[in-house]
């Protein structure tokens, strides 16, 4: 069977492999904790879901513009200017199916074949994917866990050639939790303004951030490169709605419309109902975010207390989204576990717990732990992992 070509390019989506797994398990009656699912562990909020409700009872089930309703664009320029203090207007929004078809959509309308693209490694395996899927090529600066895997904007002006047609950044980071500061977007600002290529900016996680950093990334975009530059955004992780699928693009209004004319020919419009939703979830109450990030504050604290016990599993509090990033290169050897691959499937297979491989993110060597997951299956699966690690890598201890 001759598929086309593209198909060879490319893989399918690793971390959305580890889900089906755990699915593929449960459904056979075996018990895993799922540390894989980077999403949500709580219901979306109440009010959310009664404005979906009255969607549907008002019958609000047809088309809408391809781009979205106009409410809910406003409502993301809203958001916008409340939290970053910056100005959009409707046409230069495009409602999506979550962050990935607004990355798929940026993607598809600025890369072309012979077209580089940098983005900073380990990251979220579909954003190098997508760009393949527009027939560019994705070039890969590395971060580094001794400094928590900071994305530094040398680094990724070190990868430009004559190519280089954009840089894609994401903070904080799947799956790091990295965050670039604002003064390091502002140098690539710079750049991209006075080299026109395009700086793409995924802030799926931007609500996720812990502590009172600055992270004004939305201006720091306006002030240094407003026609270079594409937000991507996400109601997914903020307001628990991964479900739902509902993403924006932001950026030049001519992106934007070449946007609005590629989705119009694949999915058209996000789901009225989810629309309807997400207008309520921008702008009610902000609370439920809170209580959320609170609540995920805690569980990273604890997570990182309990795995440190073993000095072989290596990782910091990240500063953002809901993964511990874990360096576990010291459990692995020759003789025993080769690859991160290999221990993650073995942990699966022995205690039950579901990780992603760093493999999926260009990080063999580490393992991605979501704790978007209870305290207790946090507990219980933290026990299983370090029992696993005593018993696969007793040397190790010894030897350091
Ligand atoms: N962003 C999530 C993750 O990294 C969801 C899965 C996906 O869409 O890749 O696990």
């Amino acid at each position: 069977m001759k598929l086309a070509d593209r198909t060879s390019r490319i893989a399918s989506s690793p971390t959305m492999k580890v889900g089906a797994t755990v699915d593929r398990l449960r459904r056979s009656g075996i018990d895993v904790i799922d540390f894989g699912a980077g999403e949500p562990d709580f219901s979306t909020p109440d009010a959310i879901k009664v404005a979906a409700h009255q969607a549907l009872d008002q019958n609000f089930t047809r088309y809408t513009p391809v781009a979205g309703i106009g409410e809910l664009k406003k409502a993301i320029c809203e958001r916008y200017k409340t939290d970053y203090g910056v100005d959009y207007t409707e046409n230069q929004v495009i409602v999506t199916a979550g962050g990935k078809q607004a990355l798929y959509n940026t993607a598809l309308s600025l890369f072309g074949p012979g077209d580089e693209v940098i983005t900073h490694t380990p990251c979220w395996p579909t954003i190098p994917e997508q760009v393949k899927l527009a027939d560019a090529t994705p070039v890969f600066a590395h971060t580094h866990v001794e400094d928590g895997f900071a994305v530094h904007a040398q680094a990724l002006l070190d990868a430009v050639t004559p190519r280089t047609r954009g840089i894609i950044v994401n903070s904080p980071g799947n799956p790091t939790g990295a965050l670039i500061s604002e003064g390091e977007l502002r140098v690539l600002g710079e750049f991209a303004a006075k080299q026109h290529i395009w700086l793409v900016v995924d802030l799926c996680y931007e609500k996720l951030i812990y502590d009172p950093v600055p992270h004004n990334l939305p201006k720091v975009l306006a002030e240094t490169c407003p026609e270079q530059a594409v937000i991507c955004g996400s109601a997914s992780k903020a307001y628990a709605m991964t479900g739902w699928r509902c993403g924006w693009q932001i950026g030049p209004q001519a992106v934007i419309a070449a946007s609005n004319a590629i989705q119009s020919h694949s999915t058209s419009n996000v789901t009225s109902i989810t629309q309807k939703a997400a207008v309520e979830a921008l702008r009610g109450s902000q609370a439920p975010v809170t209580v959320m990030l609170d609540e995920y504050r805690k569980r990273r604290d604890q997570l990182h207390a309990w795995l440190t016990v073993d000095p072989r599993l290596r990782c910091r509090k990240p500063a953002g989204a809901f993964y511990m990033f874990v360096d576990i290169s010291d459990t692995l050897s020759p003789d025993g576990f080769r690859t991160s691959l290999d221990w993650s499937d073995a942990l699966l297979d022995e205690q039950r717990v579901a990780v992603t491989p760093g493999e999926a993110f260009d990080a063999p060597g580490t393992i991605r732990i979501s704790y978007a997951t209870s305290m207790e299956l946090l507990r219980e699966g933290s026990t299983r992992l370090l029992a696993f690690v005593e018993k696969h890598a007793p040397q190790a201890a010894t030897a350091r």
